[in-house]
């Protein structure tokens, strides 16, 4: 399964591996990860449109275990890839699979979520799957702090440069003496 979204795009969202609905439809995040993904995503001003989707692994596991790392690394050209077309300002990293994938040795979720980690022209910023909140209903509350923390930062970095100031230009001279006559 591809990514879904336009390319380029500011902001790029990374998770694990397509589930069930996902790999009927062909399409990431569409069953109850996807909604919880789109209420976070709105509450920050941004929906589908605005954002490109994609996975570490482009098929679905079996059984819908956990990535294998032969499986992430058989995927990772694809990854790779899409990061160059897309060229996001900031990555969003879903969950502990992604983040060993992007960010290996980086840490643990719980202890990164939240912060934003510069690499080069890309800022990324480590959150919880919304499937791990799905089960576990108190880090709904952490990714909602995160999300706004995200909407802070992207406020920053995709600002509008400030217009330019204007330069005062002296009247040539002629004009400046015929007034100095009047
Ligand atoms: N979880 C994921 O990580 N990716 C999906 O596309 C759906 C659920």
């Amino acid at each position: 399964m591809p990514g879904v979204g336009p390319c380029p795009a500011d902001i790029l969202i990374v998770g694990e591996a397509p589930g069930f609905n996902e790999d009927r439809q062909g399409e990431p995040f569409v069953g109850a990860a996807g909604k919880l993904l789109d209420t976070l995503l709105a509450r920050i001003g941004l929906s589908r449109p605005d954002v490109y989707i994609t996975n570490v692994l482009k098929c679905r596991p079996p059984m819908n275990r956990d990535p294998m790392p032969n499986e992430a690394e058989a995927c990772s050209p694809y990854l790779k890839r899409q990061l160059e077309l897309v060229q996001p300002k900031v990555v969003l990293i879903l969950g502990r699979h992604a983040l060993e994938r992007l960010m290996p040795g980086q840490g643990s979720i719980s202890r990164i979520h939240g912060s934003l980690i510069k690499r080069g022209d890309i800022a990324y910023v480590p959150l919880y799957h919304p499937a791990a909140a799905l089960h576990n209903g108190s880090l709904v509350a952490d990714l909602e702090q995160d999300f706004d923390r995200v909407k802070a930062y992207l406020e920053k970095v995709l600002a509008p440069p400030p217009p330019p100031v204007p330069v005062p230009v002296p009247a040539p001279k002629q004009e400046a003496e015929q007034l100095r006559l009047l």
